[in-house]
């Protein structure tokens, strides 16, 4: 059977921290591969996974922070310029609101290659999707929402179908609890939620283990994967965020994030 599977390269946040990269997620559907977001030091975790760059069909990326997009320009030198490979596949690029005109920024600083890396370079905005992708009997869409962190924050919702079978991904980007996350995240087969802060010291943006007990549970999701782990969540202990997410949360199974951590659907 072809996989459909799901990857959380990178489980931590703009801290520093050797156990747990900046936010990165892969998705493998049949022949297809997508990367959702690459914070500094994905591509370097990607290859201690054994996660191909050159392999990648979709890079979908859901706000300007660093810890969601830093990777992108050394992803484009690097499919440029990798020794003994040449890519000719294109890529597809899919970005929050106004993302296109960041990448002509990026290119009066550092140069054409930006947006001419040698391969060809479709670009999406938000307001583009849905976004499908084919190859042979696999089948991925990917629909951007808005979610409420910074202006122009999105999640993903993605749905992967491969011979017959379909799953729906929800991934939430950095967001707060809100109407927006819960419509994004409805009935999924998974949910893969940030989980930032502990309860009590919450933040604008962002979402605490009860929160995401809440929206995974309004928004009946049939299974939950946390990351983008704050060091005042790491320090309430595995037990205590299960069980903080749990008080809302009754129906599906829950993991609790770590960088390497396989899901297949
Ligand atoms: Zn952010
Ligand atoms: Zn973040």
């Amino acid at each position: 059977m072809k996989p459909i599977r799901y990857t959380m390269i990178g489980s931590g946040t703009l801290v520093p921290d050797i156990e747990r990269g900046a936010a990165a997620h892969h998705l493998q559907c049949g022949d297809i591969h997508v990367l959702v977001d690459l914070g500094f030091g994905t591509l370097r975790r990607m290859t201690g996974l054994g996660l191909s760059l050159n392999a990648l069909d979709v890079v979908a990326i859901s706000h300007r922070h660093q810890d969601h997009l830093a990777d992108l320009l050394p992803l484009l030198f690097t499919l440029r310029h990798m020794p003994g490979e040449r890519r000719v596949e294109p890529l597809a690029l899919i970005g929050y609101p106004d993302f296109g005109a960041d990448l002509d920024r990026l290119e009066y600083i550092f140069g054409d290659w930006v947006s001419e890396p040698g391969f060809p370079l479709d670009i999406w905005e938000a307001a583009d999707t849905p976004v499908e992708v084919e190859r042979d009997d696999a089948e991925v869409n990917i629909d951007a929402y808005p979610v409420v962190h910074s202006p122009e924050a999105v999640g993903f919702r993605i749905t992967l179908g491969v011979a017959g079978r379909e799953v729906i991904v929800a991934y939430t980007g950095d967001t707060e609890e809100s109407e927006e996350v819960i419509a994004l995240a409805q009935e999924a087969d998974l949910l893969i939620a940030e989980c930032s802060v502990a309860d009590g010291l919450q933040v604008p943006g962002h979402m605490s283990p009860r929160a995401v007990g809440r929206v995974a549970a309004a928004a009946g999701v049939k299974r939950l994967a946390v990351g983008h782990f704050y060091p005042s969540v790491l320090a309430l202990g595995w037990d205590e965020i299960e069980r903080r997410i749990r008080e809302a949360y009754h129906t599906g199974p829950i993991e609790l994030g770590a960088d390497g951590m396989e899901i297949d659907l």
